[in-house]
């Protein structure tokens, strides 16, 4: 895609906190139960930390008991790409912000909704908007 976001290693260390960077650019997975928005329950939406996109909707957002936000599915289907990762010994789908690249989490086969997918997401590669 033309409208990928591009910046250097440089440049996103000095956007995003270390937290931030470890998630999104270094597909580091945070601590369940320790990220900010495990447990919130508020209507918004759920943008990339990195790059402002349109990633989730709190209505579609539910309890998993993982200890990481978790979603049925993302709030368009071309804003979240997809990747197979073997990493630490297992077969996982990755979830990427479709423009800026920045990992998200995975995606696992068991959630509730229609889909089956369950997005189990790190706190730190988003941002939540509040609905007014
Ligand atoms: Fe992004």
């Amino acid at each position: 895609m033309s409208d990928k976001t591009e910046m250097t290693d440089a440049q996103w260390r000095e956007k995003l906190s270390p937290e931030q960077y470890a998630v999104l650019r270094g597909a580091g997975t945070e601590r369940a139960f320790t990220g900010k928005y495990d447990k919130n329950k508020a209507p918004g939406e759920y943008v990339c930390a990195g790059c402002g996109t349109a990633l989730f909707s709190s209505e579609t957002k539910y309890e998993s008991g993982s200890g990481w936000p978790s979603f049925t599915e993302p709030a368009a289907p071309e804003a979240v790409a997809e990747h197979r990762d073997v990493s630490h010994g297992m077969v996982r789908t990755e979830a990427r912000c479709a423009k800026c690249d920045g990992h998200l989490g995975h995606i696992f086969p068991d959630g509730p909704g229609p889909g089956g997918q369950r997005y189990c997401m790190n706190s730190a590669a988003l941002e939540f908007k509040p609905t007014d």
